[in-house]
């Protein structure tokens, strides 16, 4: 048996999370950035990663119940993310591996939201609807790769409400506001629907929007439209790929996917294909340390390990520039 600890750390998140390759979670322990007013800059939050980093660990093996020699493996996000946080995260999982001896795997966050969301659900080849902070992306295998089918031509999902939060007084992250707002309302107000292709757009309805704030709109009525126009999007563009690529699975992952509106509309979608669907669960949805702990045990039974001289980080890494050497 293999015991990995998995250390999380592209963005606002950072987190440990400890894995056995028999797929027990063993502890899964993370803190959030919270910026008091503002968005998230990344200085700040590599700041944040530093500090809170070493206590996290020490938490993640307490909850586990392990000590450090019994860990055989570490594996951290080496991308996509940004610079200064990826950085600060790279230096702790190398100094662990170096002193504990043990190998370490850089590990793609987005294929982590990917493979945390088929270790849940059992599924072996689905669509996968990627909703998060900084990503909107529809995904399915093919090729030894996961290949992008559809994405945002310019900001994500999660990104979009929290800039829409912020704009009407909401604190970080938004989205679970923007949620609660939505329920109380069903009147629709028309936003830019922007679907080119197999792309989507979200800059043009976040302008919308904040224009119906201004406007005096009330705000429970635009939460509920920018939740249909928004996830109508995404719902087109997903049906179009479980339409032409007969899949059948659709698993629904990152922070967004705690989303209850968008989880009930893509279910819809799943059943109308006949395949069945996922939800990942809200502890495993959102950006955490037990994701990257299970890809870096698959990657590592694959035989992608990293040296420490060659373990750079890759802030622009594409979800789709990735052999997957541990899937037929
Ligand atoms: P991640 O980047 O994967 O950590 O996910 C964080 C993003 O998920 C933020 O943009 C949040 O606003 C968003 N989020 C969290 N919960 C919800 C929710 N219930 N509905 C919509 N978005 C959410
Ligand atoms: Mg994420």
């Amino acid at each position: 048996m293999t015991i990995c600890l998995g250390l999380e750390g592209t963005a606002h998140s950072f987190g440990a999370g400890i894995v056995t390759s028999e797929g027990e979670v063993m502890s899964n322990v993370w803190d959030m950035l919270q910026p008091a007013e503002g968005g998230i800059h990344p200085r700040e939050a590599s700041q944040h990663h530093a500090s809170l980093g070493p206590a996290l660990i020490r938490r993640s093996m307490d909850d586990a119940g392990i000590a450090s020699h019994q860990i055989d493996l570490i594996a951290f996000s080496q991308g996509p993310g940004l610079g200064p946080c990826l950085r600060t995260t790279a230096t702790m999982a190398r100094t662990l591996s170096l002193k504990l001896g043990v190998p370490l795997v850089g590990v793609n966050h987005c294929v982590a939201h990917i493979e945390i969301g088929n270790f849940e659900s059992g599924f072996l080849d689905p669509v996968t609807v990627y909703v998060s902070g900084g990503n909107s992306q529809i995904i399915a295998f093919a090729g030894g790769r996961y290949r992008t089918f559809g994405e945002t031509l310019d900001i994500a999902i999660g990104n979009m409400l929290d800039v829409f939060g912020r704009h009407v007084g909401m604190q970080f992250p938004a989205g679970p506001r923007v949620e609660l707002f939505a329920k109380e309302s069903s009147n629709y107000h028309s936003l830019p629907y922007s679907v080119k292709g197999m792309d989507i757009s979200y800059s043009g309805m976040l302008t919308a929007a904040k224009r119906l704030f201004d406007d005096g709109i009330p705000l429970p009525d635009i939460c509920y439209s920018i939740q249909e126009t928004s996830f109508g999007m995404l719902a087109e563009i997903a049906e179009r790929a479980i339409a032409h690529t007969k899949k059948k699975e659709m698993l629904l992952t990152g922070g967004v996917a705690r989303n209850n509106r968008l989880t009930e509309i893509l279910e819809g979608v799943a059943n109308r294909h006949g395949a069945k669907f996922h939800r990942v669960s809200p502890a495993l949805a959102g950006d955490q340390g037990a994701m990257i702990a299970w890809t870096g045990i698959l990657q590592f039974q694959s035989g992608a390990t990293l040296e420490v001289e060659t373990s750079q980080v890759i802030p622009k890494w594409r979800t789709d520039e990735q052999d997957i050497g541990w899937k037929p």
